[in-house]
């Protein structure tokens, strides 16, 4: 394009587009935001809108589509919600007073990260924005939200946990340095993830000397201070993310105050992968709250508790005593239950402080926030009283401490009229007992007609002009009309304005005083309205520490009362934080499924897992509960680490340092990873990563493989964890030849989910015994599901003739032999021994059992074929006419029936 030839405008335009290429720009022209060019064919696409064409000095018009600048917000929401950035130019003078060309200035770039738009929101969910700097040693991490203030910072070793905090903190959008992408998996991971909207910016955005510079002006303290000496990449990573917000919002973000430093040896891990399978806040396959864990255990009654929930589950606690201190909390409310629901009714009119305190920080709050943080404040200091004969110390503390807000919520109450308008710049908001001026112009406003009237009947009578009148012409304003008859009469205060064929026209300086007071009255309301509004809300930003701090006890109060309306509410017990890591729960329940359940009651479980006795091998048949108990065991640990009750009649629970929860076969196509691949992957991790302090819930393991393989590997991993990690473990599994393990290795017990059959019809009785499953009920299962009779019959007939035989005992021994004997157990050396080929002895036995099976089989395939071969006979018999054929034909024809039957 040659930009000489373009229009002035067309020239600004692409000025301003340069600065944020890959922004799409709205450009304010009037009344309308206008796009050009790329981003028109663009946003016309996405936002359906129709495109023209604008003359912009070249041959060819500029494409060209628009929307009108009082709609722009959700335009623009529906185009970040989509993964797009949106840059603002806005005319930054008034077009009326400029001279030439209007001046247009960038004001804002809003992005998936950094949107504050509230519809664009949602509730009870953060809207972060992650910035990840790979250095070369580690990575620093930092997650902002714009909308609430909150910043959290850490740095971690390897890539596989950057993703498991990316999975907790599900960021909207990730920043990110170039070499980011040379950890392949890292980048591939984050960029298959739809809903993650990825911005890479150059390595000197994320100077050192930048961003060190950049923090200890935005926190104002040293970066010693900050604790952050040592930590040069999250250094990095959180000027990069400041320069960023700053660029983007043109603004100074001071409602981001502090910076929360976590190292994950605080907190239980909860891998990316078991985060999603525990459905911890999303269902795996539809991305829903219901049905989550969450769903069960939101009681809340503010959107700031219901996040702050969330941040609970997301980082469960491993300090015996914060733990406790939360218990306490929660059991103290579940014992004063009106107390409890006072406090409720409490929070149920307070709103989202902290987004509101966004607002006001980013100077886009308007009257009606004020008005509902006002309502927010309102009953502060009952909630305070509230509190104060609590004695567990979280909540004594929480009531001696509360900054009930009291000025706060006065100066609101003061200068804001009850129902204000949307516009901050119409007038309509502010109080006329607060300022004598608003009080003057509004009654100007709706007084002057009084006034004129009051005027004309005094001037009247003074003068003893009858017909005297006021009268309003648009080029001399308010005048007094005296017709001619009473030219004579006028005295000489009356100025001479304008002579009319009928008479003439005067002002009087009062007239004029009046005609100002009247006219100028709605500007001079307006302008004083929003100035006074935009002190206010300047004044109440300078409060925002003390606000901010309210609101986050606040979430917490939310938080711990939503957990003890639980506990009542779904019969959940206080569990006991076991000292030597035992694990003992009575009728244990799943959260979750009890509340799914509509006809079935839910059947409790006990589970022991403890100190040398730390393995349990669960059999049972598919349908029968197993994922159902497993997972309901870890959500019970997880649970307790956050303080909450648990869904059991009695419970002693360890403290864990992770959980890692493995399920059978599950694709990750998207990354290109077989089935079977990703399992071992996770599997190799779950083995590096626990100790002893660790949960594990194993559910069919080895199964995307061949039988052997499968049964082999197994085998070889619950020995692994048995001898050399001894975490608690949870392994469900459809291979019966494990129950051998639990007289092999002394902390290894069976376990099975009991199942009734009766006249060939099983039913699931969902209670776990101990020892391994007498049978696996798989065809009685494929008939529950509905497979035809056929299917099962022959399936049947297969089954019966393979446990007749003895081949699979013969294989169970030669696993058993492989796996107890030949190899010690120890991954090094099993990986060492597969190096150096010991495992083929291994495929070799594996391939003799897998020929004698197909040799086994041939033989049932043999007899059926017989079975053919005389249905054969029947139907050769059925076809004969005798009286028509032959002696010879019947002679040869029973040669061959006696072949068929050989
Ligand atoms: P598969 O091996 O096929 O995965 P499974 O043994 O893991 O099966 P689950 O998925 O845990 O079986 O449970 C199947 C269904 O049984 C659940 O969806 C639930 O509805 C019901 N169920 C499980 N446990 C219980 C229980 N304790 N009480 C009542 N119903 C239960």
């Amino acid at each position: 394009m040659d930009e000489s030839k373009l229009s002035p405008m067309m020239r600004q335009y692409l000025d301003s587009k340069k600065e944020y290429p890959d922004a799409l720009l709205f450009y304010r022209i009037g009344d309308f935001y206008e796009m050009f060019f790329d981003d028109a064919l663009t946003a016309s696409k996405e936002l359906d809108l129709v495109l023209t064409g604008k003359d912009c000095g070249l041959e060819e018009r500029a494409p060209m589509c628009g929307v009108p600048y009082h709609a722009a917000d959700s335009y623009v929401s529906k185009l970040v919600s989509k993964g797009y950035k949106v840059a603002i130019g806005e005319q930054v003078e008034d077009p009326k007073k400029a001279k030439g060309l209007v001046k247009r200035e960038i004001i804002k770039v809003i992005t998936p990260g950094t949107q504050t738009e509230e519809t664009a929101l949602e509730e009870g969910k953060n809207n972060f924005l992650m910035s990840i700097y790979l250095g070369e040693k580690k990575r620093g991490i930092v997650t902002v939200d714009i909308t609430t203030g909150e910043c959290y910072a850490t740095a971690v070793d390897s890539s596989k946990e950057c993703l498991d905090e990316i999975s907790r903190f599900s960021p909207k959008e990730i920043l990110i340095n170039p070499s980011l992408k040379e950890e392949e998996e890292l980048f591939s991971q984050i960029n298959s993830r739809f809903s993650i909207s990825l911005t890479e910016k150059e390595e000197r955005f994320f100077s050192l000397t930048e961003a060190d510079k950049l923090i200890t002006a935005h926190f104002q303290s040293s970066i010693m201070g900050l604790g952050l000496s040592d930590q040069a990449d999250l250094r990095r990573a959180l000027g990069g993310c400041l320069s960023y917000l700053y660029d983007t919002q043109k603004n100074l973000l001071t409602h981001i105050r502090r910076i929360d430093f976590f190292q994950n040896k605080d907190y239980m891990v909860v891998d990316s992968y078991s985060q999603r399978n525990l459905e911890l806040w999303e269902t795996l396959r539809e991305k829903k709250k219901r049905g989550t864990l969450l769903w069960v255990l939101d009681y809340t009654k503010t959107a700031m508790g219901s996040r702050m929930l969330r941040h609970f589950l997301e980082r469960p606690l491993r300090d015996k005593k914060k733990i406790e201190a939360r218990l306490d909390a929660v059991e103290e409310f579940t014992g004063h239950y009106i107390d409890m629901e006072e406090l409720r009714e409490y929070l149920d009119s307070i709103y989202d402080i902290e987004r509101l305190l966004s607002r006001i920080s980013l100077s886009t709050a308007n009257a009606r926030d004020l008005l509902a943080l006002k309502l927010s404040l309102q009953y502060l200091p009952d909630i305070k009283k509230a509190l104060s004969p609590f004695q567990s110390s979280l909540l004594s503390k929480m009531g001696e401490e509360m900054d009930s807000l009291e000025d706060i919520y006065r100066k609101i109450e003061e200068e804001i009229v009850e129902e204000p308008p949307l516009s901050v710049k119409e007038g309509g908001l502010i109080k006329a007992s607060f300022s004598k001026d608003v009080e003057d112009y509004r009654n100007a406003g709706v007084n002057g007609k009084e006034w004129l009237q009051e005027l004309e009947a005094r001037e009247r009578e003074k003068t003893g002009i009858k017909n005297l009148k006021i009268k309003y012409n648009r080029i001399f304003g308010y005048c007094f009309e005296v017709s001619k008859a009473y030219q004579g009469e006028i005295p000489d205060y009356f100025i001479r304005r304008q002579t009319l064929a009928q008479g003439e026209r005067y002002i009087t300086t009062e007239l004029e005083e009046l005609q100002n007071r009247i006219l100028g009255a709605e500007e001079k309301l307006k302008d004083l309205e929003y100035a006074l509004f935009c002190t206010l809300r300047e004044e109440i930003a300078a409060e925002l520490p003390r606000i901010q701090k309210t609101a986050r006890e606040l979430a917490h109060l939310d938080a711990y009362l939503s957990l003890a309306k639980l506990a009542i509410k779904e019969n959940y017990v206080r569990p006991r934080l076991s000292e030597g890591g035992s694990l003992f729960i009575k009728e244990g329940r799943h959260p979750v499924v009890e509340k799914l359940l509509e006809e079935e009651h839910f059947i409790p479980n006990d589970t022991s897992l403890e100190e040398n006795q730390e393995i349990a091998i669960i059999t049972g048949p598919n349908m029968a509960g197993k994922s159902t108990y497993m997972r309901q065991v870890a959500l019970i640990v997880l649970l307790s680490a956050i303080g909450s009750f648990v869904p059991a009649k009695e419970a002693e629970l360890p403290i864990c340092d992770r959980i890692f929860t493995r399920v059978g076969a599950s694709d990750d196509l998207a990354q290109g990873q077989s089935t079977f691949m990703v399992e071992m992957s996770e599997v190799a991790n779950i083995l590096r990563n626990a100790t002893k302090q660790s949960l594990l819930i194993l559910d069919e393991i080895g199964r995307g493989t061949s039988t052997f393989d499968g049964l082999s590997i197994a085998w070889a991993v619950v020995e692994y964890i048995a001898r050399h990690i001894q975490a608690k473990t949870l392994f469900a599994t459809h291979y019966h030849e494990l129950t051998e393990l639990e007289g092999k290795l002394n902390n290894v017990k069976n376990y099975c989910i009991a199942v009734s059959k009766k006249d060939g019809e099983i039913s699931f009785l969902r209670k776990i015994i101990p020892g391994g499953a007498d049978e696996s009920y798989g065809i009685d299962v494929a008939k529950l599901a509905g497979v035809p009779e056929g299917v099962l019959s022959r399936a049947r007939e297969i089954s019966a003739f393979l446990s007749d035989n003895d081949f699979m005992q013969e294989n169970k021994n030669i696993v058993a032999k492989e796996g107890g004997l030949e190899t010690d157990g120890n991954l090094e050396s099993q990986d060492k021994q597969a190096k150096n080929g010991a495992f083929e002895k291994g495929e070799s036995k594996n391939g003799a059992s897998g020929a004698k099976l197909l040799k086994s089989l041939n033989k049932l395939e043999d007899r059926t074929a017989l079975t053919g071969g005389e249905e054969e006979v029947l139907r050769k018999l059925r076809s004969i006419i005798p009286e028509k054929i032959s002696p010879f034909e019947a002679c040869s024809l029973l040669f061959e029936l006696k072949e068929l039957l050989q």
